[in-house]
């Protein structure tokens, strides 16, 4: 059979179908091992750099810290969490199929440090902090998400969201004139599962949150199309799945790990050498309130 270049009319019928037809806006980066904050962009950015980070298996673990806040209980914690990724795992990639990748609540920890152990179990933890924002480099976010990776193949590790709930009244409700706690881990969400922001103001991965708004719930365009190219649709039966971090489920941190504790180790694995990005979220009034402070 001779080869040839697809002929006028079968691109014809493809643009029909969709599949050539120009496409409205499906920008969007993903967060890649170039530190400290590199990204990889479609359309391609001048700066981008590095491999684009993923987890590599279907399956991934998440806990709330069992203390979750003064003001937003463990359950409240978890119902929102649960939402924002169901945001993204019920995507609809380009097909009709969801994002290959199914995140599952494990139940609350006691660990409540962003930490990723090479020799001792992990856990992914959303941890909020009440008292004090530890983050002097992003003094005002109301977020942040910090992502361990293996800096050669962007393979991700240990993912764990901080919530600022010290400087920011965030609340469950749909209509809310603070900060809705939902939109905010929508927006974690994509950056725990290894995207980083995109410039349409629209998109939930949009780095500023805009007090009072609940439309980081729910995806654009640009957001389906990031989560779907990082992980194409497939079925998962969670059922069959293996949530197991690296070295081992721990709820507890590194510290409180003991040998003959319950932490359920995995296999033994090497680690390369692991990077880390820290990805935070803005808000747009803060700025202005605190304007000529
Ligand atoms: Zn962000």
């Amino acid at each position: 059979m001779r080869h040839m270049a697809p002929s006028r009319t079968l691109a014809a019928a493809l643009a029909i179908l969709g599949v050539l037809a120009p496409r409205a806006a499906e920008a969007y980066c993903r967060a890649s091992t170039c530190e400290p904050s590199g990204t990889r962009c479609t359309p391609e950015q001048a700066e981008d750099c590095g491999v684009a980070i993923k987890w590599t298996r279907p399956c991934v673990g998440i806990s709330v810290q069992k203390d979750a806040s003064k003001k937003i209980s463990l359950y409240d914690a978890r119902t929102a969490l649960h939402r924002a990724f169901v945001s993204w795992q019920e995507a609809k990639c380009d097909g009709g199929g969801a994002p290959g990748v199914s995140v599952q609540d494990l139940g609350a920890v006691e660990c409540d440090q962003v930490e990723y152990n090479g020799k001792a179990g992990n856990a992914n933890v959303v941890v909020f902090r009440d008292t004090k924002w530890p983050h002097p480099s992003g003094p005002h976010n109301i977020a942040l998400t910090t992502v361990t990776y293996d800096t050669k193949s962007g393979e991700i590790f240990d993912a764990d969201m901080e919530i600022n709930v010290a400087q920011y009244q965030l609340t469950m409700e749909d209509a809310t004139a603070d900060y809705d706690l939902q939109s905010v881990f929508t927006h974690e969400a994509g950056h725990f599962l290894g995207l980083a922001h995109s410039p349409d103001s629209s998109a939930t991965m949009f780095a500023v949150y805009t007090p009072g708004s609940t439309a980081f719930r729910s995806l654009a365009a640009d957001d389906v199309a990031g989560v779907c190219a990082v992980y194409p649709a497939q079925t998962i039966d969670p059922a069959k799945c293996n949530v197991l971090p690296r070295h081992g489920f721990s709820p507890a941190c590194a510290e409180k790990q003991t040998e003959g504790s319950c932490a359920l180790r995995g296999p033994a694995t090497r680690d390369g050498a692991v990077g880390i990005v820290a990805l935070g979220l803005a808000v747009f009034a803060l700025r202005r309130r605190r304007r000529g402070a």
